[in-house]
């Protein structure tokens, strides 16, 4: 069993930065389970099933097989053997991945996937619902968030870099769908654990937010 740290929040909060450069500064392996639901988003909306459709959507991810390999200590997304990460950070297929979130069997396929990564690894793990079903025994678990003017900001800055035209208001309005339904579904709501550690981002560097996160470890892991 690997050390496992449980890293969860709403978008934008900076998770999937601050863990890269955890999982970097202790030898960890990062893993990124925004990105699984978001290749299974894509497998879906490539076959223009609507995402709405719950029946559909169960039905067309059983044919749908998500894998990760590691380049470089960057993890990478293999669907049905074919490597899609860099299609998977588009807002359409974050949006549809939320969607897809809430049903049943999309969260089934990824789970075993995600704690057999977990058991086998030292991992420090991000996502919705890492230390509330995924990973309910690990040792640290963080729940890292900022405000919503923060987030948007951020990710409007993050997607203008990458040459994607987005207006602020539709990125925030975006920012705020995704909390609402992240926070609402029934299945594996985003939460925080009663044993996770609250990190507001609002007015952190990154610097200070990996280095509050490392001193945590170091008081957690007393086996080294
Ligand atoms: O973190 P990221 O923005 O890549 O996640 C995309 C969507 O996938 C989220 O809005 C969320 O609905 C879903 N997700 C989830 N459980 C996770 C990780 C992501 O439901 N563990």
């Amino acid at each position: 069993m690997g050390f496992n740290i449980a890293v969860d929040g709403p978008s934008g909060a900076g998770k999937s930065t601050i863990a890269k450069a955890v999982a970097r500064e202790l030898g960890f392996i990062y893993v990124d389970t925004g990105a699984m639901y978001r290749a299974l988003a894509l497998y879906v909306l490539n076959r223009q099933v609507p995402v709405d459709d719950e029946k559909a959507v169960g039905q067309a991810v059983e044919n749908a097989s998500v894998t990760i390999r590691y380049k470089d200590g960057a993890q990478q997304v293999l669907l049905n053997g074919e490597n899609v990460t860099g299609l998977l950070r588009q807002e359409k297929v974050g949006n549809a991945a939320s969607a897809i979130g809430a049903y049943g069997k999309v969260r089934e396929k990824l789970l075993g996937l995600q704690r057999q990564l977990a058991a086998d690894n030292d991992v420090i793990m991000d996502g919705r619902d890492i230390g509330t079903n995924v990973l309910t025994d690990a040792p640290l678990k963080i729940f890292l968030t900022a405000s919503v003017d923060a987030r948007a900001g951020r990710r409007y800055k993050e997607l203008a870099e990458r040459g994607e035209k987005e207006t602020l208001d539709h990125v925030r309005a975006g920012i705020e769908k995704r909390d609402y339904d992240d926070t609402h579904r029934a299945l594996a709501p985003l939460r925080q654990a009663p044993d996770a550690v609250y990190l507001d981002t609002s007015d952190m560097d990154i610097p200070q937010v990996i280095q509050a996160i490392i001193k945590l470890y170091h008081e957690r892991r007393t086996d080294v």
